[in-house]
């Protein structure tokens, strides 16, 4: 017997007939004598319908209260699983994160979980219950209800997994698992049977949309085994435990699974970076400080940056990327700041897109970096920064050439399947 924690996004939740088949699939893993905790998301588009209500009852909505509407969506869903599951003769019940509770920090709109109190979900599986929690909601201390920001029921899942000590984490999403690349560009993409919690971390960050990041660091921190599957599994198919999901493991377990191990795991497209040009900035020390302290200070997260060598020792360039949905707020911090930084022109360009390459393989291989590199500049394709981690090689490039370059990239790095 395992414990297992089972967790339903927005698709698979959106309307009675597809809650149905998550019951079916939930009664499932019971049946196989697991003991089963469930966490659901809102049905799809709900929470965007509730956003859109607050914002219309008051542009300037207090987020404690906009907490208390847009929490609602996993209510309702959490409750229609229970009853469905009743209706096919399993024991069930709901949790929600204020009964149980779930404690978070008070940061409305973006609470971090602090603390999660186990007894009472632990006491209703042992009743042979299952225990049906709505994800993305909590508590604060002082008993207001909080939401964990979008995308939050994952992490609502690896948290609940971590403090119930449970064997696995099944994250049931509309995707079949974690891929080389989006299958939607690249036919020829394969499905990951394991990824590292640290490529995932890259991979998520850099637009592969398939966790939320923030459940892939709780989930690397607290040890939690994740698996990535499909709920769109037909009635009979297998049991989770032999399903072929992608299962997010250490590096350690990685070694012992996988010794043919591939140079790079994968290959992500991101367009949702703008690049910002500040031309002949003074060559001085603190010039970048005057650049980067103000756009820290309006909590404006840089990326990629690049400082151009000095021309004749006076001046130099430096280009750098932000989120496009800061760049309004990026330049007017570059305007109001342009005395202090003495920059001479100012210029943005929203069409780049980051292409990253990612892949635990290349921490014990030189030479990863100079083949996308040479790959790109054999089809004409121009790199206008560059950044590196441990395992990661990000490039901008122009974003009507995001398809093309993770194309070629996706074949010159053996990925195609
Ligand atoms: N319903 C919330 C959202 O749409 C949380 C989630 O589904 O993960 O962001
Ligand atoms: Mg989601």
């Amino acid at each position: 017997m395992a414990r297992i924690v089972m967790k339903f996004g927005g698709t698979s939740m959106a309307g009675t007939e597809r809650i149905r088949r998550v019951a079916g699939i939930v009664r499932r893993q019971q049946e196989a004598g697991h003991e089963v905790a469930v966490v659901v998301s809102a049905m799809s588009g709900e929470t965007d319908r509730l956003v859109n209500f607050c914002r219309e009852a008051n542009a300037l909505y207090d987020p404690a209260e906009y907490d208390v509407v847009v929490a609602s969506g996993e209510q309702v869903t959490s409750g229609l699983l229970a009853l469905t599951l009743q209706s096919i003769g399993a024991k069930a019940r709901s949790w929600l994160g204020w009964q149980l509770p779930i404690r978070t920090d008070d940061a409305h709109a973006k609470a971090r979980i602090e603390a999660i109190d186990t007894d009472e979900i632990l006491a209703s599986m042992a009743r042979g219950e299952i225990a049906v929690i709505p994800g993305f909601q909590g508590l604060t201390a002082d008993n207001r209800i909080t939401t964990l920001g979008r995308g939050g029921s994952d992490t609502s899942a690896v948290a609940v997994a971590a403090a119930l000590k449970a064997d696995r984490c099944d994250i049931y999403t509309d995707v079949d698992g974690v891929y080389t690349t989006d299958p939607r560009i690249v036919a020829k993409a394969r499905k990951l049977k394991n990824v590292t919690y640290e490529e995932m971390l890259e991979l998520a960050s850099v637009g592969s949309k398939v966790l939320q990041t923030r459940s892939v660091s709780l989930a690397m921190k607290e040890k939690v085994r994740v698996q990535v599957l499909s709920s769109f599994i037909d009635e009979n198919a297998p049991a989770a435990d032999t399903l072929p999901g992608t299962m997010i493991v250490s590096d350690e377990e990685l070694e012992g699974l996988d010794m043919e191990r591939q140079l790079i795991t994968g290959i992500a497209a991101d367009k949702n970076d703008a690049k910002v040009i500040l031309t002949a900035v003074p060559d001085r020390p603190g010039a970048v400080s005057s650049i980067f302290g103000p756009l820290a200070a309006a909590n404006i997260n840089v990326d990629m940056i690049i400082q151009n060598v000095g021309r004749a020792d006076t001046d130099t360039d430096v280009t750098f990327t932000v989120p496009a949905a800061d760049l309004d707020r990026t330049v007017a911090v570059l305007e109001e700041n342009r005395e202090t930084i003495r920059y001479e022109k100012l210029s943005t360009d929203p069409k780049v897109a980051k292409i990253s390459v990612v892949g635990v393989g290349m921490r014990s291989h030189a030479g990863v970096a100079a083949m996308m590199f040479k790959a790109l500049a054999d089809r004409g394709i121009n790199i206008q920064a560059i950044s590196t981690s441990e395992i990661k090689v990000s490039v901008l490039i122009d974003s009507d050439e995001t398809e093309l370059a993770v194309r070629l990239l996706h074949t010159a790095y053996g990925l195609d399947g």
